[in-house]
C-alpha cells in the first residue's frame, strides 16, 4: 500500500526486530495483487495474497478474475483473497460482493490454495455462501473476526481458522474477547491488517507488522499463556495454513 512508499526499509526492519520472522501482504484489488507478487519476489520472508476486495467487487468482472487466478498461481502467492462480504460500508452492490465472493472461492479450488474472508457485519451470509459452495479443500482464514464466541464457533466447524487482529486490544471488545478464549490454540492466527485497526498502545497511528506483537501479547493475556507460546502456535498454525516454505 503507498502508506509505505516512504519508509518500507524502516518497516520491515522494526518487523525484524519485533520477532516478526515473515509477512503476508494482502492484495486487494488487480493493482495490490500485482503489487503484493512483486514485493514477495524482491524480498526474503515475503508472501503475497492474490483477490479482489468486497469493497471492489463491481469490478471484478471476467478479465479481472481471470487475472487474479493467474496471478494466484504463482508460487509467491499463498492465498486466494481478501474476498468476502462488507455490509458495512457497502461500498459494491451487495449481489456483486456474493458474486465476486463465489468466484474467488471457485479460483481458490482450482490453484489448490487457502481463502482470506472479510466478513463485516454479514456473518449469515458468508456462512450461507460457504455452505452452498463448500470450503475450498485448502482451508481459508476469517481475517480480522469481528463475530462473537458463537459465531467463531460456527467457523471453526466449518473447517475454518479464526485471525485475530488490532480491536482484541481495545478495551471495550467484551464478546471479541470472549471470541478469543474460545478458539482453541490449532486454529487461530494473528494479524495487524496494517495499515488499518492500529492496536493499542499505538491507536492513532499508521498500524505495521512490529505491532503484531501487541495482538499476540493480548491474546496470551486473555488465555492465559505466556505470550512467546502464542507466538510459536499461531506462527506454526499459518506456515501450516499458508504452506510457508
Ligand atoms: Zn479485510
Amino acid at each position: 500500500m503507498d502508506r509505505f512508499d516512504g519508509d518500507l526499509d524502516a518497516v520491515v526492519a522494526r518487523a525484524g526486530a519485533a520477532g516478526v520472522d515473515g509477512v503476508i501482504v494482502v492484495g486487494s484489488d488487480l493493482a495490490s495483487s500485482r503489487a503484493a507478487v512483486e514485493l514477495a519476489r524482491a524480498r526474503q520472508r515475503m508472501w503475497a495474497t492474490a483477490g479482489i476486495h468486497p469493497h471492489d467487487a463491481r469490478h471484478a468482472n471476467l478479465e479481472a478474475l481471470e487475472e487474479i487466478a493467474r496471478l494466484a498461481r504463482r508460487p509467491e502467492v499463498v492465498a486466494v483473497g481478501e474476498t468476502g462480504l462488507d455490509f458495512y460500508r457497502d461500498l459494491s452492490p451487495r449481489i456483486e460482493q456474493e458474486r465476486a465472493f463465489r468466484m474467488h472461492l471457485s479460483i481458490a479450488r482450482q490453484v489448490a490454495k487457502p481463502v482470506v474472508i472479510h466478513d463485516r457485519d454479514a456473518h449469515s451470509d458468508i456462512l450461507r455462501v460457504l455452505r452452498s459452495e463448500g470450503l475450498p479443500p485448502a482451508g481459508g482464514v476469517m481475517h480480522c473476526f469481528s463475530g462473537d464466541q458463537a459465531f467463531a464457533e460456527e467457523c471453526l466447524a466449518m473447517g475454518l481458522l479464526i485471525s485475530i487482529a488490532g480491536p482484541v486490544t481495545f478495551g471495550n471488545a467484551v464478546r471479541l474477547h470472549e471470541a478469543a478464549r474460545a478458539v482453541p490454540m490449532d486454529r487461530l492466527l494473528v494479524e495487524t491488517d496494517c495499515p488499518y485497526l492500529t492496536p493499542h498502545p499505538y491507536r492513532g497511528r499508521r498500524n505495521e507488522p512490529a505491532y503484531v506483537v501487541e495482538i499476540a501479547r493480548k491474546v496470551a493475556e486473555l488465555k492465559g499463556l505466556p505470550p512467546m507460546e502464542v507466538a510459536a502456535r499461531t506462527t506454526a498454525n499459518a506456515v501450516r495454513l499458508f504452506r510457508l516454505g
